[in-house]
C-alpha cells in the first residue's frame, strides 16, 4: 500500500487514496496532526507527537523538535546520550506515522510519497528520502508541499486557474505560482525563505513578554523557556478568536503576566510581515505573472490561521484568500492524491505535473577579466524555475598548462562568486595533459522529477565518463558508521500505540504539576492516583473510564470549564 506524507517541521500528517477519495488517517489518539517531535528516555523508548511533545516540556535534554530545519546538515540532535541526526529523527517520525496508517487500513505499508519544502535544497531532499527508508519506506516520490497543496485545491475545481500557494507552516515559508489548465498542472515559480515560519511569531510574544517584565533572556532555564514558549504559542493561536490576550509565566517564582491587544501584536509583527513580501515579489516576477493575473490565493500552514497574517494577505493582494481546503490538511491531501494518480486509480483523473527546479544549480570556472583569468566564478548550468525533469550540458576546458585533473565543483545558488554558493559536491577526472585549453569536458547535470540531482562528466579526448548521485549528507558517514547508526535506531523502540493515550494524560498531569504550585498541586496529585490506581487494576474500561475522568479534570484546570 502506498501512502501520501506530509512531513512537517511542526506537524506532521499522513494520508491515503482509498474508494475513490484522499483521506486523512488518524494517528493513534484519533488525530489528524502528529506534532514532529521526539522523545527517547532513559531506557531508550522513542515518544513521537504529543506525548513526545509533553515529555520535551519535562525532560527538554531528551526530546528534539523542528528538527526539520536541520535536514541535510551533519548536525547531531542529543537526546540524553543518544546523538541523532535530523534525518535519524524524522525517521523515527516517519515510523509512527507509518504504523498508525498499517493499523488503519489494515495492511503492510510499504511505499510513500512524502512532501517538502518546495525551497528545499539537493541535501535536504535527499536527507528526507533516507529519513524514509530508515523508517522502512520505499519513498517512490518527493513532491514539492505547494503543488500538493495546489493539486488539493485544484481537483476540487472545475475552470481552470492561475494560483499562488502562501505556505506558512511553523518553520517555513513557501510561495508557488501555479497553472492549471486541466489535465496539465503547470508550476512557472517557486520561491520561500527556509527561516520564517510560525514559531517567529511565537517569538513575537516571547520576547515582548521578556521585555515588558524586565528579565533577560540568558537569565531562564530551560524548563521556563519552554514553557513561557508554550503559553506564548497558546496565546498566539487565542488571537484567532480574540483581540486581547494574556501571557503568564512563572519566573524565578514570581508569576508575570503581559496583556496585549490585537493590533499591539500586529505593530510588533511588522518586521516579520515585511520578510514575507520579499519571497512573493520573486516569485511573480520569475512567473512573469502581476498580482492581478492570479485567479486565487491559496493558504497553506497553521500560521495562515494567524488573523495578522490573513490581514497581510488580503491586503497585498486586495482580496479575500481560499479557505476551501483545511490550511492543516491540504498538502497531505494533495500527496494522497497523487499516490492516487500514481496507482492509476480510475477515481482520479490524472493531473500531469510539470515542477520547477527551485535553485540554480552550476559550476566554478575561471572567467578571462581582460587582464588575466580570474577564478572563483560561478557557471549557471540549470537556472531556477527551469521545468523538471530536465538535463543541460555545458562545455568546460583546462585552465593551466599541462593540467593532469579537473575537479568539478557542483554549486546551488544564484551569486555570482561560486564561493557564496552551497557546494553540494565534487567530481574530478583526469585528463592527458596538454596545452592550457585543450582537454575538454562535458558536464551534465540531470534534475529528475523527484527533484534529485546527477552529474555526469565525460572527458572528450579520453572517452572517460563518471558519474555520481549527489547524496544526502554534506560529509557522507562511512559505510560502517551507517551500518552502525542504523542498528542504534532499531534497538530504540516506540512506545507501545495503544499506551499512547495513557501515556499522554500521565505525561501532561506530570507537567501541569511541576507547573503548579500550593494546593492545585494537591488536587493533581490526587487525580493522578486515581488514574494510577485503575492503571494497576488492568482491566480496559475502567481504564477507558479513568483516563477520560483525567482528561477532563485537566483540562478544567488548564483551560477552566
Ligand atoms: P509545518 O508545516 O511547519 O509542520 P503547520 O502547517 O502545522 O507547520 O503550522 C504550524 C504553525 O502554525 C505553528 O507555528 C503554530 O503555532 C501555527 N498555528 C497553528 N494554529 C494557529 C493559529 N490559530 N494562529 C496562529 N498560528 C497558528
Ligand atoms: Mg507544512
Amino acid at each position: 500500500m502506498l501512502i501520501g506524507i506530509d512531513l512537517g517541521t511542526t506537524n506532521s500528517l499522513v494520508a491515503c487514496f482509498r474508494n475513490g477519495k484522499a483521506e486523512i488517517i488518524p494517528n493513534r489518539l484519533g488525530e489528524a496532526l502528529t506534532p514532529s517531535v521526539v522523545s527517547v528516555d532513559s531506557k531508550g523508548t522513542v515518544y513521537v507527537g504529543r506525548s513526545a511533545k509533553e515529555r520535551a516540556m519535562l525532560y527538554p535534554l531528551e526530546s528534539a523538535s523542528v528538527f526539520k530545519r536541520s535536514m541535510g546538515t551533519d548536525r547531531e540532535y542529543d537526546l540524553g546520550g543518544r546523538k541523532l541526526r535530523a534525518e535519524e529523527l524524522s525517521s523515527l517520525v516517519l515510523r509512527s506515522l507509518k504504523e498508525d496508517a498499517q493499523v488503519y487500513l489494515g495492511e503492510p505499508v510499504t511505499d510513500a510519497i512524502i512532501s517538502v519544502p518546495a525551497y528545499f535544497n539537493d541535501l535536504q531532499r535527499k536527507a528526507t528520502k533516507r529519513a524514509g527508508e530508515l523508517a522502512g519506506l520505499n519513498v517512490v516520490r518527493i513532491v514539492n508541499e505547494p503543488t500538493a497543496a495546489a493539486i488539493a485545491y485544484g481537483m476540487a475545481e472545475r475552470n481552470d486557474s492561475r494560483y499562488l500557494v502562501f505556505d506558512l507552516g511553523g518553520g517555513t515559508f513557501d510561495v508557488s505560482i501555479l497553472e492549471l489548465y486541466k489535465p496539465i498542472m503547470e508550476v512557472h515559480a517557486i520561491a520561500g525563505d527556509n527561516f520564517i515560519g510560525g514559531e517567529d511569531f511565537t517569538d513575537v510574544l516571547y520576547d515582548l513578554f521578556l521585555e515588558s517584565a524586565g528579565i533577560a533572556p540568558e537569565t531562564l532555564d530551560l524548563k521556563t523557556r519552554s514553557i513561557l514558549r508554550k503559553n506564548a504559542e497558546s496565546c498566539k493561536c487565542a488571537f484567532s478568536h480574540s483581540n486581547e490576550i494574556m501571557l503568564c509565566c512563572p519566573v524565578q517564582g514570581k508569576l508575570h503576566a503581559l496583556r496585549l491587544t490585537l493590533e499591539e501584536y500586529e505593530r510588533a509583527c511588522a518586521p516579520l510581515l515585511e520578510r514575507l513580501r520579499k519571497p512573493i515579489e520573486r516569485s511573480l516576477k520569475d512567473a512573469g505573472v502581476s498580482l492581478q493575473q492570479i485567479d486565487q490565493v491559496v493558504l497553506v500552514g497553521g500560521a495562515t490561521r494567524s488573523p495578522v497574517v490573513r490581514k497581510f494577505v488580503a491586503k497585498l493582494f486586495g482580496r479575500i484568500p481560499s479557505f476551501g481546503v483545511n490550511p492543516d490538511e491540504a498538502v497531505a491531501i494533495g500527496a494522497a492524491l497523487q499516490c492516487g494518480m500514481k496507482v492509476r486509480d480510475k477515481e482520479i483523473q490524472e493531473v500531469v505535473l510539470t515542477d520547477v527546479c527551485p535553485f540554480t544549480l552550476g559550476t566554478e570556472v575561471m572567467v578571462d577579466n581582460g587582464a588575466f583569468e580570474e577564478p572563483g566564478h560561478y557557471l549557471p548550468i540549470i537556472e531556477r524555475n527551469t521545468v523538471i525533469p530536465v538535463s543541460r550540458t555545458e562545455t568546460v576546458y583546462t585552465a593551466h598548462e599541462n593540467q593532469t585533473r579537473i575537479t568539478v565543483k557542483i554549486l546551488q545558488g544564484e551569486s555570482r562568486m561560486s564561493q557564496n554558493n552551497l557546494l553540494l559536491g565534487e567530481l574530478s577526472v583526469p585528463v592527458p595533459p596538454g596545452p592550457k585549453g585543450k582537454e575538454a569536458v562535458d558536464i551534465t547535470y540531470t534534475y529528475d522529477v523527484n527533484s534529485l540531482l546527477e552529474v555526469e562528466v565525460y572527458v572528450h579526448s579520453s572517452k572517460l565518463r563518471r558519474k555520481i548521485l549527489i547524496q544526502g549528507n554534506k560529509s557522507p558517514l562511512s559505510q560502517e558508521e551507517a551500518q552502525k547508526r542504523m542498528e542504534a535506531l532499531q534497538h530504540l523502540k516506540q512506545n507501545p500505540r495503544e499506551e499512547e493515550p495513557n501515556r499522554l494524560v500521565l505525561l501532561r498531569g506530570e507537567r501541569m504539576y511541576e507547573e503548579a504550585t500550593g494546593e492545585k498541586r494537591r488536587v493533581i496529585d490526587r487525580a493522578m492516583m486515581e488514574f494510577d490506581r485503575a492503571l494497576k487494576k488492568q482491566d480496559r474500561s475502567e481504564i477507558q473510564r479513568a483516563r477520560e475522568t483525567l482528561t477532563k479534570f485537566l483540562d478544567e484546570m488548564q483551560y477552566g470549564s
